[in-house]
């Protein structure tokens, strides 16, 4: 039992709820190393949504509101922490999400599935198809989802798939808190930042941005910033 004035009372229980999913088979043992790995970064930026992060994620919401097929790919992580937070950004944008794992058995995208509608998540399902080259199973996707989307939204997860999505011409939003990632250098739009606060300001910012044009307004961002303010707030902290 973990004491609520425990001081880190909201790590300790993220981390218990962590190694239940593990236990049940929602996340993988491998997923528990990624989310230390996410935990040490924001334990570098300070637990808490910077300002240029606050930016990512209204620029995120513009981009979202602007396409036509945007897809929320979720993997175990992602499931297991953010489950309801899916579910409201899914209510309020009208985004599908389709279940990628890298760990992937037809068992286990079952039980993510499961878990996320579980949680009022509608989730995509279907026969999928090697659509994104990569020798890797994250290659199979949907041809109703991933496979057709204009905008792929992805969290928790390393580099060589936003690469190939990116080489596909697609736009990539990245929630990742480390910015030296391939997945965040690789991406149209890296938000640094954790994945359980992203969400909810993207789908607050969906209230109040206005869409464009989905391709134009990709080409305007600057994604090096975005790294390069995060580097810098973690410098600072470490000064
Ligand atoms: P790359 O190939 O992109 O360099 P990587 O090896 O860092 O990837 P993984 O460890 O598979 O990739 O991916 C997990 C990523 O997700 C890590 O970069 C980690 O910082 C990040 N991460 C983990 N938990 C969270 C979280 N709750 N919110 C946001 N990001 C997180």
């Amino acid at each position: 039992m973990i004491p609520k004035n425990h001081p880190r009372y909201k790590s300790l229980m993220v981390r218990e709820s962590l190694a239940a999913a593990a236990r049940s088979g929602l996340v993988s043992l491998e997923g528990l190393a990624a989310h230390g790995r996410g935990e040490a970064f924001d334990y570098l930026i300070g637990e808490r949504t910077t300002a240029s992060a606050a930016e990512a994620e209204r620029l995120a919401s513009r981009l979202i509101l602007s396409a036509v097929r945007p897809v929320f790919s979720v993997n175990g992580n992602c499931a297991a922490l953010a489950a309801e937070e899916i579910a409201v950004f899914q209510k309020r944008t009208g985004v599908a999400v389709e279940v990628n794992l890298f760990h992937r058995t037809e068992e286990r995208m079952q039980q993510v599935a499961d878990h996320l509608a579980a949680h009022g998540v509608e989730v995509l399902m279907g026969e999928c198809e090697r659509l994104v080259p990569l020798a890797h199973d994250r290659g199979l996707c949907l041809p109703e989802g991933i496979g057709s989307a204009d905008l792929i939204l992805v969290a928790l997860e390393d580099g060589d798939r936003c690469e190939a999505l990116r080489k596909m011409g697609r736009v990539v939003i990245a929630i990742d808190l480390n910015p030296l990632s391939r997945t965040a250098r690789l991406a149209t739009l890296p938000i640094i930042d954790e994945l359980t606060r992203a969400l909810p300001a993207i789908t607050e910012a969906c209230g109040t941005e206005m869409a464009g044009d989905l391709h134009t307004l990709a080409a305007s961002i600057d994604n090096q910033k975005f790294l390069a303010d995060a580097l810098r707030e973690m410098r600072e902290r470490l000064a």
